[in-house]
């Protein structure tokens, strides 16, 4: 829906993950996108090594789980500064980490993104920006021509930790600096013993090995107190060394495929939206990739930020819908960051982390400590803030079973168009006659829940609810267990979220 003077809606900085997903989800939206990449191709770099519960399910909520199952991996255990978790017994019906590489994420991302009509504009580099009240003018370096411009409505930099797009538009970068160094190769360790787990901590730090595919190994050794320039590039030798100076062996350590450097500085934007300037994914957070959270939450914000910019742009809900992003996914980061500093933390080599290390240990096989642990590392248990006292508002709708006129189904094959949905589980009038109003935008589904409970992460068992309002990102905006519920609730939460109703005679364009 591009408007006068503008090149395309949205300009996307960074062809990672996050920016890829936003992609496919604004396309969804019906608007136009353009995502430009800095690189002419994609690199090779192993990064993120899987995905958890949460992004599992926002991919099934779009129908395309399945091509991710088919080339990961499920575990059955996760863990939290390297203490062994239980996944199994999560609330989900993907309860396990998927193994799966970053390149691989991004390929798969890459060609949804491409069925939906999007190619990614490569060698191209955001080197300036300039928004003023109607929209932005992106500045864009390519390697052999002149540098190009770009006008849009938004501009969102999805370009990785060391961000142009925050840079340019002033966003300060709050943290805290490393406190140790990291370095990860992937690499072949023909004398690695066969009955070889995990890792091991050593005097100055901690290093794991583990079996990516077969013949390889991803290796991490982290050193404490031992800082050192994060520009400088990684070499296989600085790996090696590091490596026996942990444990005094190099494993017969050969053929590296990838090594690279990383530490724990956490920031986090202060400001995920400046006007027409957004921020997602690591541009907005930087932290230790303890637990496997980044790519994670890259992937979660853009599933927040898409149906809303999507809905601005159409003209359906007004513009502080976008403050909506940043009052619901500041304070996910920030709980991530808080918990790989803690990470970190309980991985220090020295006498009293050590016992502090035991004491968690023994705590993390209760029940409970496992099942808040889980919660927090699969952002199953996240809530954004939510009027209303139905306890699922402001969370992710389980995934129940649905049975309606035209056969079963699940809640989040609902979800596949990304459209908001109504789902109205006793046939109610009154829902019916208020979900006309919005009937432009919003899916009224009436079904059956085929069972009398459901199970929500952190909360526990809970009736059905009568009736619920989905969001396209998959997070309850109103509930009721009321069969004849109170319709002035549901009327502001449709208004809140997908803007005032439709007029007599109005339609929005689609
Ligand atoms: C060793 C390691 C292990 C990890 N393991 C995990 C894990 O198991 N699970 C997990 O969830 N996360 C993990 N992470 C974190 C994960 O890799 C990142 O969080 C993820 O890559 C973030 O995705 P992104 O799309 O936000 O940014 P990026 O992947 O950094 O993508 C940014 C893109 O923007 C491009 N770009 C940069 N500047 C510009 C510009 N000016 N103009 C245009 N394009 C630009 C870059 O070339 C890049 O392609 C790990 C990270 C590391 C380092």
């Amino acid at each position: 829906m591009r408007h006068t003077g503008m090149d395309t809606d949205v300009v996307i900085a960074g062809a990672g993950p996050t920016g890829l997903m936003l992609a496919c989800e604004l396309r969804l939206a019906g608007v136009e996108v353009m995502v430009v990449e800095r690189l002419g191709e994609r690199t090779g770099e192993s990064r993120a090594g899987g995905m958890h519960s949460r992004t599992l399910e926002v991919l099934d909520q779009r129908g395309v789980l399945d091509r991710f199952l088919a080339l990961g991996k499920p575990e059955r255990v996760g863990h939290f500064s390297g203490l062994y978790l239980e996944f199994d017994e999560s609330e989900s019906r993907h309860p396990f980490p998927l193994t799966i590489l970053q390149p691989v994420v991004e390929r798969l991302l890459e060609e949804w993104a491409a069925e939906l009509g999007l190619r990614v504009r490569r060698s191209s580099e955001v080197i300036g920006v300039h928004q003023d009240e109607t929209g932005v003018t992106v500045e864009l370096g390519t390697p052999r021509a002149a540098p190009a411009t770009v006008r849009a409505r938004y501009l969102v930099g999805c370009d990785g930790g060391r961000s142009t797009v925050r840079k340019l538009s002033d966003i300060d970068f709050p943290g805290t600096p490393a406190t140790m160094t990291s370095l990860i190769g992937d690499v072949e360790l023909p004398d690695l013993p066969e009955d070889y787990v995990w890792g091991r901590r050593g005097e100055g730090g901690h290093y794991s090995a583990i079996a990516f595919e077969p013949g390889w190994h991803r290796v991490i050794t982290s050193e404490y107190d031992h800082i050192t320039d994060h520009d400088e590039p990684a070499t296989f030798e600085q790996l090696r060394e590091s490596l026996i100076r942990l444990i005094g062996t190099d494993y017969g350590m050969r053929c590296p495929r990838w090594v690279s450097r990383f530490n724990d500085t956490a920031r986090q934007a202060a400001q995920y939206r400046k006007g027409r300037v957004l921020l997602a994914g690591d541009a907005a957070h930087i932290h230790f990739p303890a637990g496997g959270q980044g790519l994670n939450m890259g992937v979660q914000d853009a599933v927040n930020l898409g149906w809303k910019l999507g809905s601005v742009i159409r003209g359906e809900a007004p513009e502080r819908l976008l403050d909506s992003y940043h009052t619901e996914r500041h304070p996910v980061a920030e709980g991530v960051l808080r918990n790989t500093r803690a990470q970190a933390a309980l991985s220090r080599p020295d006498a009293q982390t050590e016992a502090l290390r035991e004491v968690f240990a023994s705590l993390i096989v209760f029940d409970d400590v496992n099942r808040y642990l889980r919660d927090m590392l699969t952002a199953l248990g996240i809530r954004y803030p939510a009027d209303g006292d139905h306890p699922l508002t402001g969370r992710r709708v389980p995934n129940a079973d649905l049975k309606t006129p035209n056969g079963t189904t699940r809640v989040y094959e609902l979800l596949h168009a990304a459209r908001p949905v109504l789902l109205d589980l006793r046939g109610s009038a009154a829902v019916a006659a208020t979900a006309e109003g919005w009937g432009d935008r919003v899916d009224l589904v009436e079904a059956r829940s085929e069972d009398n409970h459901w199970t929500v992460p952190a909360v526990g068992e809970i009736a059905a609810p009568a009736a619920l309002l989905i969001r396209p990102d998959g997070h309850v905006a109103w509930a009721t267990v009321r069969g004849t519920p109170d319709t002035t609730t549901l009327q502001t939460a449709l208004t809140t979220w997908f803007g005032p109703r439709l007029g007599r005679g109005r339609r929005h364009p689609r």
